[in-house]
């Protein structure tokens, strides 16, 4: 039998069962064997009823010390209840409804009982513990089950497949060697069927191994998909003109961003390069040069942010820029009226125009460019891969740069943005103080109004950000209206507020946040709207209500919109929430202004699913390795599959070979995720 085999053609396997499988995702003989047990009821060590654990369940072995009394409570509901003893403690064991183990229990004979032990000042006790002989003094794995399915039939028909299945060794001996990992048919064995817990921990380290090191191989193969020559070549030509005419000089970080794009941008290959860097590092500035170098090389450029307000800032940043010199902005946004638009797309095809920035309306289809360079999308992970894919295929193997914040943990970003080539900002401009950030509860809050005002009344400007996490509550939007109009009558009154929602048409939108640019708008109410990118560096003072209904990461975010200029800046979380986790959640990210970090503790808080949203489309699901405990596993095997792609980028040497079946089926129904 082959691991490709349906899994019907097992023994106690039947139509029925196969299709119950298919619910567990299950599809043929091979993927059984990878339906790992999500845990594992160790026998093998029984306690004693005094070493019970108070919180989870183990195995103790007790003997049967009474007889079995039934008690009808009601219709259907039988107790059976008996005293059973392990030499120096008593404990009362209470079943329900299993007349067929309550009777099968023989006084005086010794058992093990799996189930939590509770104790109380009346003694030990367990409730409905499964019971088993001791000859079963085993660890026994428990599978995810479904209904007419249990983990036992699993397990049993686990075993089967596994002496039935010719079992092929997919990783080559001499990695196997160098990370001292076991053989596979040893894992496998060793997972469904451990008999100690060393065996536990050394299969599953090669199964993670394998999973994360196939996961991290198949990232790398894309890169040598991706088409591999263009005809666009941008040089460095320009780039001494671009800097002087920017009022600060660049960081380090930014030119080195710049000069490595550049290097790929010359080389012949379109360029797939992720600029990673913190809110506020200089991100723009990057895409700015690489823009200018194209156009005055002859190519256009394009600019995709996520919102209409980024883009609309970008283009009057770009425009201030780059007009004087004369060059040809246009904005596209969905807020355009159609017969601008459409001399606006005339004047693409046509090639008058040198850099377009815009929202989605940029990708429409019946926009054309004369000879598309370059492809910027800014905060890339509120896009997803198809949107970069459609709008590359706008031009002849563009260029395409993606920038991102850091929401995403520099490890996990190796798995999302693998077949990106990687420039880290890790260095904020010059002269930045760092953001201070307090942690108050509703009460203080009329003090941190004063604390507001005294800022604003120094000529400073802040934003007030509403409990409003959904765009799409109407109850929340409600209270962002009536809390702006509060704050503007009572606690404000002799300032001017101004207020930004997602349900605002783009037109006022935009009105509000020249208007505060320009500050006639002292503080700004909003709702995360400005997440993403605003930029007004004399906006120094930032109050977050309800602070405990964001995550730490969106935090970090919303906070990135002060800090950006030369006054010192302050934010305020605001939450009644002062004990427990969420308290200590919060005081987390007063503590540190690292994005990185702050990305690492919610990815540990939150786990890897809530960061990839859209993004973790497309990646196959991993069976037993977890991205947030494996980590050293996870680098152990990237580092050797980049060894091997390095040295053979298309597994064509013969040792290699084997190597492709197995990152196949991982991705096997993900094909479409990848980047030019
Ligand atoms: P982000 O990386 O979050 O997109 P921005 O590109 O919006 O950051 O830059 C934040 C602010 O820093 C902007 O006001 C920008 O003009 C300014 N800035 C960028 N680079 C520098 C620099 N090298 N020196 C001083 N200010 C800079
Ligand atoms: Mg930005």
């Amino acid at each position: 039998m082959r691991p490709t085999d349906n899994v019907r053609f097992l023994k106690g396997v039947g139509e029925k069962r196969a299709e119950l499988f298919r619910q567990l995702g299950v599809r043929d003989v091979g993927t059984l064997l990878s339906l790992y047990p999500r845990d594992y009821k160790d026998l093998s060590h029984p306690r004693t009823l005094l070493e019970a654990p108070f919180d989870r369940p183990c195995a103790v072995k007790l003997k049967v010390t009474s007889g079995i009394k039934e008690q009808y409570i009601r219709k259907n509901m039988i107790l059976y209840k008996f005293l059973a003893s392990d030499k120096e403690t008593d404990a009362v064991i209470t079943l329900f409804n299993s007349r067929f183990v309550a009777e099968s229990l023989e006084v005086d004979k010794e058992y093990i009982f799996w189930g939590l032990v509770e104790r109380t000042l009346l003694g030990c006790s367990m409730s409905a513990p499964e019971i088993y002989e001791t000859s079963e003094q085993r660890i026994i794995p428990v599978y995810p089950q479904t209904a007419g399915l249990n983990s036992k039939a699993i397990g049993k028909i686990i075993a089967g497949a596994l002496s039935a299945c010719e079992l092929e060794e997919p990783m080559p001996q001499r990695i196997l060697e160098s990370f001292g990992l076991c053989d596979y048919k040893t894992a496998l064995h060793n997972i469904h069927n451990p008999r100690t817990k060393a065996d536990i921990t050394k299969a599953r380290n090669r199964l993670c191994f394998d999973e994360l090191f196939f996961l991290q191989l198949g990232i790398l193969l894309q890169k040598s998909t991706r088409t591999k020559e263009t005809k666009i070549k941008i040089t460095d030509r320009y780039l001494n003109e671009f800097l002087s005419l920017l009022p600060f000089t660049l960081t380090d970080a930014q030119k080195r961003a710049i000069t490595e794009s550049l290097q790929d941008m010359q080389s012949g290959k379109p360029m797939s390069r992720l600029v990673q860097g913190d809110v506020g590092s200089g991100k723009t500035m990057v895409a700015a040069a690489l823009c200018y170098c194209a156009a005055k090389e002859g190519f256009q450029s394009v600019i995709m942010a996520p919102t209409e307000v980024l883009a609309t800032q970008h283009y009057t940043t770009l425009q201030k820029l780059f007009e004087p010199q004369g060059l040809k902005l246009a904005l596209l946004t969905g807020s355009v009226t159609k017969s601008k638009k459409n001399k606006l797309k005339t004047a693409l095809k046509s090639g008058d125009i040198d850099l377009v920035i815009g929202t989605h309306a940029v990708i429409e289809d019946n926009v054309e460019f004369k000879n598309l360079g370059l492809v910027v999308t800014d905060e890339q992970h509120r896009f997803g891969v198809e949107q970069r894919t459609k709008l590359s295929v706008k031009g002849e193997h563009p260029h395409i740069l993606v920038m991102s914040a850091t929401p995403i943990p520099r490890t996990m970003s190796l798995i999302f943005y693998g077949d990106l080539d990687i420039s880290i900002i890790d260095t904020l401009p010059n002269g930045r103080q760092p953001i201070e950030t307090f942690f108050i509860d509703g009460k203080k809050r009329q003090r941190a109004f004063n604390y507001v005002k005294k800022h604003l009344d120094e000529g400073r400007q802040g934003y007030i950000i509403c409990p409003m996490v959904e765009e799409n509550e109407t109850v929340d939007l409600a209270s962002a209206v009536e809390y702006h109009a509060k704050l503007q009558a009572e606690d404000f009154k002799d300032y001017s507020v101004g207020l930004l929602h997602g349900k605002m048409k783009p037109k006022e939108k935009q009105q509000v946040m020249t208007d505060f640019k320009e500050g006639k708008i002292q503080l700004l109410v909003s709702t995360t709207v400005v997440e993403v990118g605003v930029d007004v560096p004399n906006a120094v003072i930032m109050l977050i209500e309800n602070a405990e209904r964001f995550g730490l990461s969106q935090l970090h975010q919303l906070r990135g919109r002060i800090g950006r200029g030369q006054h010192k800046s302050t934010c305020i979380l605001v939450s009644d929430y002062s004990h427990g986790d969420t308290a200590a959640r919060l005081k987390f990210i007063t503590s540190t202004t690292d994005g990185f970090k702050i990305a690492d503790e919610d990815l540990k808080l939150r786990g890897p699913g809530d960061f990839l949203g859209k993004r973790q489309h497309g990646l196959p699901e991993l069976k037993i390795a977890d991205l947030t405990e494996d980590m050293d596993i996870f680098r152990a095997a990237g580092k050797a599959a980049k060894e091997i792609y390095l040295n053979d980028p298309y597994l064509e040497l013969p040792e290699n070979r084997v190597l492709r079946k197995p990152v196949e089926r991982l991705f096997e129904t993900t094909r479409q995720f990848g980047c030019n």
